[in-house]
């Protein structure tokens, strides 16, 4: 059994604050401070550039990809780290179109992160007029899936509403139709269980910042399936994913397996707090994770449905359609969250109405949730978010 109070004390949060936005940016496991002062003070600035290879920082990213892949069901060897979740879409879509080149279209629906939309749009328009990017409704998905669809590339767990797909069905719908496919995983490493060997995928993305707390701007993961991985033709072909970047030759061939899918210098500070972060979930059963994030968005639910019946549920109610998060429209919904967040229960706001909870039991609490409930219901309550200072919008909402 997890011992969740156990990984609560190796986070720092703020006294007093009830953080209910790791789903966005995770909160600070406690020794990623050493870890932080070790990197800088010990072996960036003491052994210079021959840290690469004493201090192993050459084979950093590939040690972290291992650990990810042990959070997400995958085999060793099978996922490579670097850049940002952006860049490994486009790498993962641009190596699945080229897989499966008779057929021009790529399927997503509308519940997708914007993000993931844009970089495959980016990407076709370089590929030329015949390219399509198709976007249906989340709950359409599985039925346009046919034989015109080159590539179906779908975040598990929608950012806005929590609403979970069916991984393995629509997978396997995918595979039928002899389509590739592409998951985003965002919202779901780190937060429920993820079998990507069982699922049978060809790809995989994801990034560490939110449910993993690798910090601001921590590298993201790609999962290449291992009997594909050794097929594909990079797009992004830099250096660091050739078979010997310092042969230096002038042609490139790639790494075997995934590490082809690596392109420049790895960000080693950050790699080092994400490997660090990593070590929580040592002795973490993603099971247990999962049973007790359901159980705290349930409660979570329960309580702000008795207490704020203006709020509409904007998530799935039942708890297998949905990811480790809760969301809620208000009338007031940008107000309400900033009020919110002044009175320490952090989430946060997704236009056009959202307000999103997000559920971590590493650090949150059946009493964390209860507070939160109760700090909620008197703001609703007493209508403090008509104070002007609440309407304020910042650039990060
Ligand atoms: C958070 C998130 C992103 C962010 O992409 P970055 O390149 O890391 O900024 C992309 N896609 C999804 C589905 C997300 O949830």
């Amino acid at each position: 059994m997890t011992n969740f109070a156990e990984t609560k004390n190796l986070f720092h949060l703020p006294e007093g604050v009830i953080y209910l936005d790791g789903n966005s940016l995770g909160p600070m496991p406690i020794s990623a401070m050493n870890r932080a002062e070790n990197v800088i003070k010990n072996e960036w600035s003491e052994m210079l550039i021959k840290a690469w290879n004493k201090a192993d920082w050459m084979t950093l990213p590939r040690r972290v990809g291992d650990k990810l892949a042990t959070l997400i069901g995958a085999p060793e060897g099978s996922v490579a780290t670097g850049d940002t979740l952006s860049i490994k879409v486009f790498q993962a879509v641009s190596a699945a179109l080229k897989l499966n080149p008779s057929r021009k279209v790529v399927l997503s629906d509308s519940g997708n992160f914007p993000t993931d939309l844009y970089m495959v749009s980016g990407l076709i328009s370089h590929l030329g007029p015949d390219y399509e990017l198709r976007i249906v409704a989340p709950d359409e998905v599985e039925n346009a899936i046919d034989e015109t669809i080159s590539v179906v590339m779908l975040t598990e767990v929608d950012y806005r509403t929590g609403r979970r797909h069916d991984m393995m069905k629509i997978t396997e719908k995918t595979h039928q139709m002899g389509a590739i496919s592409v998951w985003d995983l965002a919202h779901s490493a780190g937060a429920l269980p993820v079998e990507m060997e069982k699922s049978n995928a060809e790809f995989a993305v994801g990034c560490t910042y939110k449910y993993i707390n690798g910090g601001p701007g921590s590298p993201a993961f790609i999962y290449v399936r291992p009997d594909v991985a050794d097929k594909i033709e990079p797009i992004l072909s830099g250096w660091l994913g050739h078979e010997a970047p310092f042969a230096f030759d002038l042609d490139y061939r790639p790494h075997k397996g995934s590490e082809r899918m690596r392109v420049g210098t790895p960000p080693i500070i950050q790699l080092s707090l994400l490997d660090e972060a990593l070590k929580v979930w040592e002795g973490v059963d993603m099971q247990d994770v999962r049973a007790r994030s359901i159980q705290l968005c349930e409660q979570f639910i329960q309580g702000i449905e008795k207490a704020c019946p203006e709020f509409q549920l904007l998530s799935p109610r039942d708890a297998n359609s949905r990811g480790s998060q809760v969301s809620f429209a208000f009338e007031h919904s940008y107000p309400a969250m900033q009020a919110m967040i002044d009175k320490n229960v952090i989430g946060d706001f997704r236009a056009p109405d959202a307000m999103r909870f997000g559920f971590t039991p590493l650090y949150i609490d059946q009493e964390d949730v209860a507070k939160a409930i109760e700090i909620i219901a008197n703001i609703i309550k007493t209508k403090t978010y008509l104070e002007p200072k609440y309407q304020v919008r910042s650039i990060v909402t």
